[in-house]
This record gives structure tokens, C-alpha cells and sequence, in this order.
């Protein structure tokens, strides 16, 4: 099989794209692609995969699991309810009675929110949820700090309050569905004729008709504006973790609430530390004289630096462990620890005083070295390097 594409390369969008724009470029291409439109011999294939992109891409744990981790960070398995449901029914499609067609395929994909066919299309309807990442520092990460973000949100519309008639007027009851939001439509199927029940064309499925339009949002009932929220990062949140504010999401219909609003931390990496949760590690050199003989060190810790015993004899890889010096447990009460492991380094570039101290430091110790007779081989190969001969 091919490659997986990219989701949203699949529903040409941008990163970016709002829920509002994604839900437009699926509505558009797979109704293009509908198998039952399209005779294409790809077209199937396509309209699965527009399905699936979707799928992932109007969920917005899915979508931020997508965007962090790629096709790794889904698990597009159909067959359970929402679109694996409605597509295995499109499979039955021409086989069935009484199928209407595929805008009441499009009705029990989008119909989740109350919006449904044969539901009041006056019903309210919660807004969509947004995103937006937030960048952190390491130490921001720990500590938690607060964070202001702006961005663009659809809000309800302060003219005429949502219901998009122009001030001192009022929407009207839809003249060709009679205020259901439905409309009979007859069908030339495979089948023959069928009637089937399509959303009215008039009013969009509102049930209600705007003669004069409000003039700030058009008889939307929603404008864009700039919105502005304070975020309190907690104390000891990771990369990739979210956070969901109620309410701050995008403007809802016929008087719906708020979508919500989902942050996701990105967190800056360390030169210094690792961190795995509430514990940080952090590798600290030592040459082997502090290791042999002992020392007290200074250890970097995000809380500040910490005097550190180090025993004499110590080995590399050795870990110590400094209680409380890592990371607030998000979840839990506490603090997690900081990991130092040793990590021993070899000298290089010895002066003839320190060469002298180690061999003597080897003749006490019983070590015999081949020293002589290596530098010898390595003298040797320069010259034979540069040429020169002895
Ligand atoms: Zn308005
Ligand atoms: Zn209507």
C-alpha cells in the first residue's frame, strides 16, 4: 500500500485551519468523491480517504495527537460508531430501500451536535473547539507560570446578539419548509424514484429566514474577533500535554454555548537536564582523581545548585539521587527527584608533570605499562604520514 498522505495535504488545508474550514474542505471534497457522483475507478479510495482525514481532523484529541506524533499518533480503526458507522451503511448503498441519498449520509456524519435530521434546526448548538499551542520553557514547564494568548475566534455577533436580523427586526420562518429545516426532494436513483428529505435550501436548516440582514456579521449571527485569555500553565506539565478551557472556544448556534478551547504545551528541551515526568537526570563529569580519591561538588539542579558528597572510589554510571530536586508531580502531591549520574572523563593533552604522576601513580600500583612502545608505533605511523623517513 502507499504511503499514508498527510491529512491535511488530503483535505487541502492549512496546519492552521480552523474546525470551520476543515468541516468546508470535507463537505466540498467528498461530496466530489462520493462514490455514488464520482464513477472514477479511484474515487472510493479517495472518498475513504477524505473520511479518514476527517475523522481524525475535526477530533481535536486526535487532531493534537496527529499534529505532535503523525500517522503513529492515530489509530484509525472503523467499524466502531461516528464514521466507521456511516460509511460500512454507504456499503449498502443501492442494496437497501429506502435510502434517500447522500446528503442523509452527510446528516449522520454531521448530525452529532443536535443537528440531526428530523431534529429542531432551531435546537442550540454548541460552538466548535479551537486549539492553540503554547510555548514553554523548561523551567516553565516545573514551576508553571501564566501566559496570555490572543487569537481570532468566531463570537456572537454584539449587533443583534446572534440571531442575525438587522436591530428592530426579526427572523422570519423559513417560507419554503415551513420553519422544519427540511425540504421532500425527488430522485432519480438506480432504483427509480425516490423521495428523499434534504436540508432547505432557503435557510440552510435553520428553519428561519433573515429578510434584513443584520450589517455587521451579514445574518450570520457570528463575527470574528480578536479574544484574549489568561492561561495558568500548572506546575509540572510536559511536552505535548493539554488542557481544556470551557467556554473559549468558538460562538455556538441558535444560542448554544461556547466550543472549548484546547491548549497544548510545548516544552522547550534542556541543554542541561533530561526530564521523564517529575524526575530530571543529569549527567555530571567527574575525572577519575575526584572519583578515586573523593570531592564535594556543585550540582545544577532547576531548584539551584546543591553540594553534592562524592565517595571516594566511585564508579562511572554510578547514579546518585537528590530527593525533591526534580519536578512537581502534576497529579499526586510532591516533588520527584533529580538523577546524577556519574560520568567519568579520561584526561587528554597530559603535561610532562602530569604524564610523570601517573607513571608514578602506575609503578606503585603494580601497573606496567607498554607506553614506550606505543607512542613508538604511533611516532611511526606520523612519519609515515607526512612522508618522512627514519
Ligand atoms: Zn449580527
Ligand atoms: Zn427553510
Amino acid at each position: 500500500m502507499a504511503e499514508k498522505r498527510d491529512y491535511y495535504e488530503v483535505l487541502g488545508v492549512a496546519k492552521g485551519a480552523s474546525d470551520d474550514e476543515i468541516k468546508k474542505a470535507y463537505r466540498k471534497l467528498s461530496k466530489k468523491y462520493h462514490p455514488d457522483i464520482n464513477k472514477e475507478a479511484d474515487a472510493e479510495e479517495k472518498f475513504k480517504e477524505i473520511t479518514e482525514a476527517y475523522e481524525i481532523l475535526s477530533d481535536p484529541q486526535k487532531r493534537a495527537a496527529y499534529d505532535q506524533y503523525g500517522h503513529a499518533g492515530t489509530n484509525p480503526n472503523y467499524g466502531g460508531g461516528g464514521f466507521g458507522g456511516g460509511y460500512s451503511d454507504f456499503g449498502g448503498f443501492g442494496g437497501g430501500s429506502g435510502f434517500g441519498g447522500f446528503e442523509d449520509i452527510f446528516e449522520s456524519f454531521f448530525g452529532g451536535a443536535g443537528g440531526g435530521r428530523g431534529a429542531n434546526p432551531n435546537a442550540p448548538r454548541q460552538g466548535a473547539d479551537l486549539q492553540y499551542p503554547i510555548n514553554l520553557k523548561f523551567e516553565e514547564a516545573i514551576f508553571g507560570v501564566e501566559k496570555t494568548i490572543k487569537y481570532n475566534r468566531e463570537e456572537t455577533c454584539h449587533t443583534c446578539g446572534g440571531n442575525g436580523a438587522k436591530p428592530g427586526t426579526q427572523p422570519v420562518t423559513c417560507s419554503k419548509c415551513g420553519g422544519s429545516g427540511q425540504i421532500n426532494v425527488e430522485r432519480q436513483t438506480p432504483l427509480g424514484r425516490v423521495m428523499s428529505r434534504q436540508t432547505c435550501d432557503v435557510c440552510h436548516g435553520t428553519g428561519k429566514e433573515i429578510k434584513d440582514p443584520c450589517p455587521t456579521c451579514q445574518g450570520t449571527g457570528h463575527e470574528k474577533r480578536a479574544h484574549e485569555v489568561k492561561v495558568n500553565v500548572p506546575a509540572g506539565v510536559e511536552e505535548g500535554q493539554q488542557m481544556r478551557l470551557s467556554g473559549q472556544g468558538e460562538a455556538g448556534t441558535n444560542g448554544g454555548p461556547y466550543g472549548d478551547l484546547y491548549v497544548i504545551f510545548r516544552v522547550e528541551e534542556s541543554d542541561i537536564f533530561d526530564r521523564d515526568g517529575s524526575e530530571i537526570y543529569y549527567e555530571m563529569p567527574l575525572n577519575f582523581v575526584q572519583a578515586a580519591l573523593g570531592d564535594e561538588v556543585n550540582v545544577p539542579t532547576v531548584h539551584g545548585d546543591v553540594k553534592l558528597k562524592i565517595p571516594a572510589g566511585t564508579q562511572t554510571g554510578t547514579v546518585f539521587r537528590l530527593r525533591g530536586k526534580g519536578a512537581p508531580k502534576l497529579r499526586g502531591s510532591g516533588t520527584g527527584d533529580q538523577q546524577v549520574k556519574v560520568k567519568l572523563i579520561t584526561p587528554k593533552n597530559l603535561s610532562d608533570e602530569q604524564r610523570e604522576a601517573l607513571r608514578n601513580f602506575a609503578e606503585v600500583s603494580g601497573t606496567k605499562l607498554n607506553e614506550q612502545q606505543s607512542e613508538g608505533f604511533f611516532d611511526k605511523m606520523k612519519d609515515a604520514f607526512s612522508g618522512k623517513k627514519k
